[in-house]
Formats: C-alpha cells, sequence, structure tokens
C-alpha cells in the first residue's frame, strides 16, 4: 500500500486534476489510497467568506457564489455528461447545507471554532468526491472514503489533536475489508469521539495522509505538490534554490517547523517511527526526482542542508534588574504563555539571567504580553522587571542540518554575511539538538538574509552581483557593453553573475528585479520612467538585494553626493567621478569610514589613470607597509593628447575639439585645461598616500589666458582659446627651441603638490608619453631611487569603463 497526497495546487483545476489522474494510474502498489487537499484557494475562501458572514456583512455571498461555480465548473470540464447529474446534485446540495450554516452565522453575528470547522471542513469534502467520481468516469477502480470516519480528535476546533489508538484502530479495521484499489480521501478534516467535524490545522492534508500510511504501516507516503522537493530554501524567495535529493526526517522536521511549508511539520511523527519513506514529488514535473526522506542521512558530508523562514514572527521579552532575584521565574514565564494557549516558536536567554527572550506569532503579540504583564504585575510595580512590550514584524531565519554540530565557525559565516548586508540581528537561538541556528530578522529583510545565505552556503561558487548603473553616456554605455560581452565569461571562470537591476542617464531610469537585458537596455530606458535620483536610491533601498552596487558613471556633483545614503544602506559604491573623492576633506574620510563601518566597498580606481591599476597599486604598498615619498606624474590624458598633437601646423582650438570629439576631455573642457582635473587627481592620490591635504593647497600654474579661466559657457571658452591662438603658439615655440615637450605634470612630495605645464627634456621618462597616455612615478621608502612606475592608455571611454569593471570585481573578490 502507498499513500499519494496531492497538494491545492495539484488540483486546482479540471487540467491539474487530469494530471494527478495520469500519476495516480501509472503509481505500482498493491492499493493506493489518495488524500486531496481542497481545491487551490478554497480553504482561504471558505475562511474568508465565514469571517464576513459573522461581521454580517452580505458580501459573503461573493465569496460562496465563487466556491460555487468553481466547483460546478469543475465537475463540467471533467465528467462525461451523462454522469454530471449525480455528481452536481450531490454537491449543490452539499453547497445547500454550506449555505445555512454561513446564513446562520451571518444571522447571528458570530462564528464558533467549532462552525468554523464546520464550514472549512467542505472545502476537502468536495473536492474529495469530485475525484472520486472523476476516477471512477476514468474507469479505475476507485471509491470515496470519509476521513471522519478514520481520524479521531478531540475537540479542539481549528487544531484538533489526533487520538492515534482509535484512528489506527479504525484504519485498519475498515482497510481490513476495503478491496477497490484506490480509495480517494478528504484531507485535513476529522471528527470528535461524539462526531463533531474537526480539523488538523492549516496546512493539514499532508497529516491526514501520514496519519493514515503510519495506522496502515504503508510502504510509502508520496506528497504531491507544485514544486520538485524539498528544496534548500523556499523556491518562490531564492531563484537559486535546488531540491535535496535526500535528507533525514529529523531535519525535514526541522526545515518544516522553521517555515518550509512544503510539509506541515507534524507529518513527519506518525511515519518517523514505522520509518515509512516519504517522497515529495511535483504533479508539474512527475519525472523530476523530488526528494527522499528516510532515517538518518548523513548529507554526503554537507553540513547545512536547508535554510528556512517563518514569517510574522514577534518578540517578547522578559527583563528588567531585578530579575536574578525571582526564584522560578522562566518557568512561570512559560507557564503563563501556554496556559494562553500562545506557542513559543524561538527562546534566547542571555547568560547573565537578566532576560528572557521569546519568538511567537505576530498575531497573538498583543495577547501575549497582556497575559505577561497581568502574570508578572507585582515585579513591575517593584521595579524589578520592566513592561513587557512586542517587538512585531519580524521573522526568523534558521540554518538546518544534522552535521552542523560537528562543524565550527558556521555561525560565524552566518552572521558575517549578513553583517556585510547590513541585515541587522534582532536574536539568536541555536537548538539544542545543533541541527539549528535560527536568528531573527526584520520583515523587509527576508528576502535579502536568505539569497545571502544561500550564497554562502549553497553556491560556494557563484557569487551575485546586482549592479545600479547612474549614467550611461559615453562610458556608461561601453561598460553596459563590456557586461554584456563578459557575463558567460564571469560566470564560468570567476563564478560571478552580474545583473544590471536598475539604470538611470539623466531623463529616464528603469528597473528590472530579473536584469535588464543588455542587448536592448537603450530601447527599454527611452521608455522608461522619469528620472530622479531620490527615488533610484529609494528603490535601490526597497529592493533591498544583496550584494548591490550603486556605479556612477557621470560627472555630476549631485550624484556624488548622494553616496553616503548608499553606503549607509552598506550598498557599494564604484564611480568615475573625481568629485567626492577631491570635494572637502571631511566629506572624503567619512565616506571612507562609511564604507568601513558599513563594509561597503568604495571604489574609484578610474578616478585617476582611467583603466591603469593606479590606486589599487598604491593601496597595495601602503598596506605591506611602504610609504609614499614622492609623486611624479602626468595625469591628464586630454591634456598629454593636446600637446602632443599640437603644433604649428594647427590650431590649439581645433585640437582641443579633436580631443573632445573622441572623448578624453570631461564633458566640460574646461576642467582639464584649467588644471583642475589634475589637480583632483593628484590630491587623490596624495590623500590615498595617507595625506590630509585640500584642493586649495594645491599650487596651480595654469597656461590658461585669465580670459579663457573666466569664460561662462563651453561655446564662450572656446572662442577664447580661438582668440588666444598667438599664446599658444609661443608655448609651443619656446619649447621646440629647448629642444623639449610639453607636458602638464602634477607633483606630490614632503607634503604639497603643485600642477603645471613643464618643458620635458629628452631623456626623461615623459618625453615620449605617446597619445593620451598617463604615467605615474612612485617613490617610495622600498623604491627611493628608482621609482615604481604605471604607464598606458590614461582616457577615453573604454578603458575608463574597463577600470569601472575591474572595480566591481573587485567586489565580487570582496
Ligand atoms: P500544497 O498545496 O501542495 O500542500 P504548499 O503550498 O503547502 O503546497 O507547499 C508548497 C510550497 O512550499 C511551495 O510552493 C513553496 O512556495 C513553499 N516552500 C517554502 N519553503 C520551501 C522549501 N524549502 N522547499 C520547497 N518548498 C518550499
Ligand atoms: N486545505 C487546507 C489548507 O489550505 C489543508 C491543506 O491544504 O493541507 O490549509
Ligand atoms: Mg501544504
Amino acid at each position: 500500500m502507498k499513500v499519494l497526497k496531492f497538494g491545492g495546487t495539484s488540483i486546482a483545476n479540471a487540467a491539474n486534476i487530469k494530471r494527478v489522474r495520469e500519476i495516480v494510474s501509472r503509481a505500482e502498489a498493491d492499493q493506493l489510497i489518495v488524500v486531496v487537499s481542497a481545491m487551490g484557494g478554497i480553504t482561504d475562501l471558505l475562511l474568508q467568506m465565514a469571517t464576513l458572514a459573522s461581521r454580517q456583512n452580505p458580501e459573503y455571498r461573493q465569496l460562496f457564489k465563487e466556491i460555487e461555480s468553481r466547483h460546478l465548473q469543475c465537475i463540467r470540464e471533467l465528467l462525461p455528461i451523462d454522469r454530471q447529474s449525480a455528481v452536481l446534485s450531490k454537491i449543490k446540495s452539499d453547497l445547500n447545507i454550506l449555505e445555512t450554516l454561513v446564513e446562520g452565522a451571518c444571522l447571528i453575528g458570530e462564528i464558533t471554532p467549532k462552525l468554523s470547522d464546520k464550514i472549512v471542513s467542505f472545502g476537502e469534502l468536495f473536492s474529495s468526491y469530485i475525484i472520486s467520481e472523476y476516477f471512477i468516469s476514468e474507469k479505475l477502480d476507485a471509491c470515496f472514503k470519509d476521513s471522519r470516519e478514520l481520524v479521531t480528535t478531540n475537540e479542539t476546533y481549528g487544531k484538533a489533536l489526533v487520538n492515534f489508538e482509535r484512528t489506527n484502530a479504525n484504519s485498519q479495521h475498515y482497510f481490513a475489508g476495503e478491496t477497490t484499489h484506490i480509495i480517494v480521501l478528504p484531507g485535513f478534516v476529522a471528527a470528535s469521539e461524539s462526531g463533531n467535524s474537526t480539523t488538523l490545522g492549516r496546512g493539514g492534508s499532508d497529516y491526514t495522509a501520514s496519519i493514515v500510511a503510519g495506522a496502515m504501516q504503508a510502504e510509502e507516503l508520496q506528497i504531491w505538490t507544485d514544486v520538485s522537493g524539498m528544496y534548500t530554501a523556499n523556491p518562490k524567495i531564492v531563484k537559486q534554490a535546488m531540491a535535496i535529493p535526500h535528507i533525514s526526517y529529523e531535519e525535514a522536521m526541522e526545515l518544516s517547523h522553521f517555515g518550509a511549508k512544503v510539509v506541515y511539520p507534524p507529518t513527519i511523527q506518525p511515519v518517523l517511527s514505522r520509518a515509512i519513506p516519504i517522497r515529495i514529488k511535483n504533479t508539474f514535473d512527475p519525472d523530476a526526482p523530488g526528494t527522499y526522506i528516510t532515517r538518518n542521512k548523513n548529507g554526503n558530508g554537507k553540513t547545512v542542508r536547508g535554510i528556512s523562514n517563518v514569517e510574522q514572527i514577534a518578540l517578547l521579552s522578559l527583563e528588567g534588574p531585578g530579575m536574578i532575584g525571582i526564584p522560578g521565574i522562566s518557568k512561570r514565564f512559560f507557564e503563563v504563555l501556554s496556559l494562553a494557549g500562545i506557542s513559543v516558536v524561538l527562546i534566547t536567554q542571555a547568560s547573565s539571567e537578566h532576560s528572557i527572550c521569546v519568538g511567537i506569532s505576530d498575531a497573538e503579540a498583543e495577547y501575549a504580553a497582556m497575559v505577561v504583564n497581568e502574570a508578572f504585575a507585582y515585579e513591575i510595580s517593584m521595579g524589578k522587571i520592566k513592561t513587557v512590550a512586542a517587538e512585531k514584524d519580524l521573522a526568523i531565519i534558521a540554518l538546518v542540518g544534522d552535521n552542523m554540530k560537528s562543524h565550527q565557525g558556521l555561525s560565524g559565516r552566518m552572521f558575517s554575511a549578513l553583517g556585510k548586508n547590513n541585515v541587522n540581528i534582532r536574536a539568536i537561538a541555536q537548538g539544542a539538538s545543533e541541527r539549528n541556528i535560527s536568528a531573527v530578522i526584520n520583515s523587509e529583510d527576508v528576502k535579502k538574509a536568505l539569497n545571502t545565505l544561500h550564497e554562502a552556503f549553497f553556491e560556494e561558487n557563484i557569487k551575485q552581483l546586482n549592479l545600479f548603473v547612474m549614467g550611461v553616456g559615453n562610458v556608461g554605455s561601453k561598460l553596459l557593453r563590456q557586461l554584456r560581452q563578459q557575463k558567460k565569461f564571469l560566470k564560468d571562470h570567476m563564478r560571478l553573475n552580474l545583473r544590471v537591476i536598475g539604470m538611470s542617464n539623466s531623463r529616464t531610469m528603469i528597473f528590472d528585479e530579473n536584469g535588464i537585458p543588455l542587448s536592448q537596455w537603450e530601447s527599454l530606458l527611452s521608455e522608461g520612467q522619469q528620472a530622479d535620483k531620490e527615488a533610484f536610491f529609494a528603490k535601490i533601498k526597497k529592493l533591498n538585494y544583496r550584494n548591490s552596487i550603486l556605479v556612477d558613471n557621470t560627472a555630476s556633483p549631485e550624484i556624488a553626493a548622494t553616496y553616503a545614503k548608499y553606503l549607509n544602506q552598506s550598498i557599494a559604491v564604484v564611480t568615475c567621478n573625481k568629485i567626492a573623492c577631491s570635494s572637502d576633506f571631511d566629506n572624503y574620510r567619512n565616506l571612507k569610514e562609511l564604507s568601513r563601518e558599513y563594509q561597503a566597498p568604495f571604489l574609484f580606481e578610474t578616478n585617476v589613470g582611467a583603466g591603469l591599476p593606479i590606486i589599487d597599486t598604491l593601496k597595495n604598498l601602503i598596506a605591506s607597509g611602504d610609504k609614499i615619498l614622492k609623486i611624479q606624474a602626468v595625469l591628464s590624458g586630454s591634456l598629454n593628447f593636446i600637446w602632443n598633437h599640437f603644433n604649428d601646423q594647427t590650431t590649439f582650438y581645433e585640437i582641443v575639439k579633436k580631443a573632445q570629439e573622441e572623448g578624453y576631455t570631461e564633458p566640460d573642457p574646461k576642467i582639464d585645461l584649467s588644471g583642475i582635473d589634475v589637480m583632483r587627481k593628484i590630491l587623490i592620490l596624495a590623500r590615498e598616500s595617507g595625506y590630509q591635504l585640500n584642493i586649495e593647497d594645491i599650487v596651480n600654474n595654469s597656461f590658461l589666458p585669465e580670459e579663457s579661466l573666466k569664460t561662462a559657457n563651453i561655446t564662450d571658452f572656446f572662442a577664447s582659446l580661438k582668440a588666444h591662438e598667438p599664446e599658444f603658439q609661443s608655448l609651443y615655440q619656446s619649447a621646440i627651441a629647448a629642444e623639449s615637450k610639453l607636458k602638464y605634470v602634477a607633483e606630490f612630495s614632503e607634503g604639497k603638490a603643485r600642477v603645471g605645464l613643464q618643458q620635458i627634456p629628452k631623456g626623461h621618462d615623459f618625453y615620449s608619453l605617446e597619445g593620451s597616455d598617463n604615467i605615474v612615478l612612485f617613490y617610495t621608502e622600498r623604491y627611493p631611487n628608482q621609482p615604481m612606475i604605471i604607464k598606458g592608455a590614461g582616457a577615453g571611454a573604454a578603458v575608463t569603463a574597463s577600470g569601472i569593471f575591474a572595480d566591481i570585481i573587485r567586489i565580487g573578490n570582496f
């Protein structure tokens, strides 16, 4: 004998029930017990209808109609016409009874738990009867049996306790005389000894199946549902979750107790003692192996087998200075809760015994606080204990695994992964079985926390980075192209999964929680909502993804001003925008501190030398104990390009225009030509070398005529370059006369920085610096005479984009 249980989704409509028939007709066993839930959503509708009726709200009738029509339609779609009328008339007559009961509740304006169970039991009674009739019409050897005649309980309505002695006897007696091959039973419903309908608790159809399997010592219990087994985490929340092939009863129980609702927690008990295996299978993918649950299965060395979550939790803390002195305090605390019928999901006690903290269901929070405050009224009035208040909107997440006890460091890994993603932990508990470590967190963090832990424990190798890209101009668009091209490589070779979740330019912005398809971002973005940097931030915060990264490809001061907000939320910032790092020193320091405090990387390698690894090298030198003595550098790709191309055959204006067109200059070329851009860069290098400098401390010998410096817009600026051509020519001629080349040089030594145009003689490291290249010479304690030199392309959208890309990958390896 095998017991097969089909859940609500599996029998939600005629099409699904046809699948169920196929599964049942292929099952191999001498006898099959088929236990079914109510059709998907019907239990909720029945309960809502009853509640509305008890509030005398006439809208309950609409729900009644919906319940009626779903069943009648199902019968019409399943059964041949000649068999329909008998089944329709039976269901209609039951619907009449149901309607009378609900009308009664409406008239009195009240619903008792007893009546509620009576009403809600119709869901399973209807579905099982219809399915049995359908099986018969399909020529299967099937019959219907009312579980209320088998499963006997007490009268705790809503979640009745099973009398196993009676139930086992009833079942054995009935099945001994039952020769039909397939017996269809309603799950969830039972009856008390005096014959009243009771129910086994929400999700209880699983339990019915297990109770019967236990009573009959079935060879296997199969739970057919809408997912392919018990997963490493709820697959609706964690996309990367995987079905666990084989798991122990205890692990399954722990996972289900902590929220894996794929099996109702009490289900395990009746089959465990008889060692009846459970198989969890997917009605919509019957060939998938599913999950096999048996006695001790040591998970092939896997320590953590699954991660689960319970939502709608509240914390109740009993604390106060006088607690140590009060005898039997925890006994009294738990007694009060138990007498009030409040079940405790999690307990933590501080070792000082100064406080006991319990996790309970959110719905019972106020009531629980009230009964505890009543029970301890005396101690509270004496000031020994604080008035208890419940803290709501919390959730529990738990790591579960039989082998966890023999491994150190799991909780460290768990909490550091959560900490890095700014998940605030309110309480921690480790089950005495050491099969579980659980933490209480805010509800809004559940999705992020589950995904973070799943990544840390099950995807050891694949890390997902969630990018939010601001600015998709020259640099940004190149970055998006590189991301698209490298996606597969990064996944295969670096185990990084990069997704762009949001992007914005100055006009519009878009979001896609599954990642924006990078092949068509332009058209998608052009149809996006209106851009708004506050709304952009708010959305990222609300999405609350782990490993979130803001990528700023703009040159905007307004965007630079938002970094602190991001870092504060543990969102990393990668930027080629120099404004933040060259702003006031206190702001720079604050950003660096926030980055440390919230473990959110703040990377800006492209602020100096585009894609060249200048800042990273500097950091490595310092981290390894070296000290920077002097820096000499040509840091402006655009100025280098301009002075390399300018001669007596051209005009200065033309060359600047060309540099702008090739994407070497800042959007406003005056920022480059005035030397400001170079000042910002040397300032950043000095600061990264450990010096506290501000932009005003830097001496700038600008070559630009006063009038050009004073222009108010780009057009005027270009006009002034034309007007002052002779001055630029004379700079060029004097360099030629001195057999030198002109380079805009930045220097930092003895705590002082200066920038300016210099004639560089032949033989100097800077002399043959081509095109738009940059060069940096680091003189350090370890490199005092022969400096460490970094040289290469120092401007241009593609190299800048690749520098940003490198920063993103650094975060992936963080
Ligand atoms: P049924 O109606 O078949 O009884 P349930 O809705 O009660 O189905 O249980 C199946 C659901 O359990 C899945 O759709 C999934 O959303 C949820 N679930 C939560 N945690 C897990 C998990 N760890 N593995 C599988 N499913 C899970
Ligand atoms: N129909 C009941 C519920 O929705 C029992 C079940 O489906 O397991 O809770
Ligand atoms: Mg269920």
